[in-house]
């Protein structure tokens, strides 16, 4: 018998519930509501998490800011981003004080919804996601801070995968270390995205680091997320929310990354 060929890389966790799982809620949380989860968090010895969406609300932005502060150079903090300027110069002014941090920025590239959702063709979004990170990486100051990209809707990339594939190899240029490849809404067997996700892996030198953000809409994300990290993916995202699972962990959602 066959023994499981093991990775030579290791999971990377990185939990997103004080980002994501804030986003679910009818009453986000406040500054000290997240701080009691910031430490639950960080007690867990988790090495990044994504503290919130700065350009959100100003209770979000100082919440961000305060966190930055308080998070030793051990925990990675990131924020997130539409990539569009305005959003990315909030984040980085939330995050300036961080030691270890991430500015997240993320738009789809998906067919269906670059057409129907942002009504824009794929060579006009394509521009938008490399020159906002091209905008981030002229912007950062800080030189612990590192950016990732997220193809929102990424399990519905599969007719335009090699699209999206020259997109990412132009992001990774323009200065994204983590790639991260969402199945935003899940409404495929585990396979069919993992075989996306080694495309992606193939394609995109050893240096950038895949992340997976899988939702659990078919009760397959653990599943998807564990094949998804033999097939390369090192970043696992870890989360409670939106339409959070019972069963397992790793969360589903739509609307988001
Ligand atoms: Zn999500």
């Amino acid at each position: 018998m066959q023994r499981l060929q093991k990775p030579d890389y290791k999971p990377y966790f990185y939990d997103i519930t004080l980002r994501d799982g804030n986003q679910s809620l009818k009453k986000p949380w406040n500054l000290e509501e997240k701080l009691l989860i910031f430490d639950a968090i960080t007690s867990l010895n988790i090495p990044a998490v994504e503290i919130g969406f700065p350009a959100s609300s100003e209770m979000d932005y100082l919440s961000c800011v305060e966190l930055s502060k308080k998070a030793d150079d051990k925990t990675k903090v990131s924020v997130l981003a539409r990539a569009v300027k305005g959003d990315i110069d909030r984040a980085l002014c939330a995050i300036k004080e961080a030691k270890n941090s991430r500015l997240h920025t993320f738009i789809t590239l998906s067919p269906f919804h670059m057409e129907h959702v942002l009504n824009k063709k794929p060579s006009d979004v394509a521009k938008i996601a490399i020159d906002a990170v091209e905008y981030a990486k002229k912007n950062i100051v800080n030189p612990n801070c590192d950016i990732e990209f997220s193809v929102e809707h990424f399990g519905d990339c599969e007719e335009n995968i090699y699209f999206v594939i020259d997109v990412l190899k132009e992001i990774a240029q323009k200065g994204a270390t983590t790639i991260n490849l969402p199945n935003t809404v899940e409404r495929y067997r585990p396979a069919r995205f993992i075989n996306l996700v080694k495309k992606v892996k193939e394609a995109l030198s050893d240096d950038i680091i895949i992340s997976v953000h899988n939702h659990n809409d078919l009760g397959m994300a653990t599943a998807t997320t564990v094949e998804s990290f033999f097939a390369g993916a090192a970043g696992v995202l870890f989360k409670r929310s939106w339409r959070a699972c019972r069963q397992h962990r790793f969360c589903s959602s739509s609307g988001c990354t």
